[in-house]
């Protein structure tokens, strides 16, 4: 009896496309994903980099998932955020500025003209005066989650979300799960 033929190789998964940015936040998230440490290395079988601050491509092409850090403050977060949703099948909100505004919203109770003059004008040395070059981007009135702008389909809280948790996050979607964190992994501070 001859021997049985050998079974063909799997196919190799292909690896997702995954673009980062960081609107109105702190690099915080994205200190956060490089805590990932050597688990990384694991990812990088699963996943490729587009567009990110990590490989200093500007613009996204098409992609699988957008990772997005930081609130929508100026002109400027609103083009960056509209480009990566065009770009990426799922676009995820990581981290409290992405999802509620965070820390950078805290203006939102102030007002926008009322903050700029507390910063650059009421000053015991006078202040410079409100910055008004023409290349820096337009303010919001408002700092605003990502969800108000564009459409987003997962949100990551946490200030910020825990390398454990980012990495659980994207290995479910990379294999094909719906990714599900267990309590102790989701954090709201
Ligand atoms: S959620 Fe926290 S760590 Fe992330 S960008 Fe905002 S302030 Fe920074």
């Amino acid at each position: 009896m001859s021997a049985p033929a050998p079974l063909p190789a799997p196919a190799p998964r292909r690896r997702l496309r995954v673009a980062t940015a960081s609107l109105a936040g702190c690099f915080g998230c994205h200190m956060s994903f490089l805590d990932m440490d050597e688990r990384l290395v694991g990812l990088i079988d699963l996943i490729v980099l587009d567009r990110s601050p990590l490989t200093d491509i500007k613009h996204p092409g098409p992609c699988d998932i957008a990772l997005v850090e930081g609130g929508v403050c100026n002109a400027e977060n609103v083009h960056v955020l509209r480009e990566l949703r065009r770009a990426a099948k799922v676009v995820i909100a990581l981290g409290a500025c992405a999802v509620n505004g965070g820390l950078p919203a805290m203006r939102n109770h102030r007002g926008l003209e009322d903050i700029l003059r507390k910063v650059y004008e009421e000053r015991p040395d006078g202040g410079a005066g409100i910055p008004d070059d023409p290349e820096l981007p337009l303010l919001t009135d408002k700092v605003h989650p990502l969800h108000e702008v564009v459409r987003v389909d997962y949100f990551l809280p946490g200030c910020p979300p825990s390398a454990d948790a980012i990495h659980k996050f994207l290995t479910d979607l990379a294999e094909g799960r719906t990714p599900r964190l267990a309590d102790a992994l989701l954090h709201f501070d």
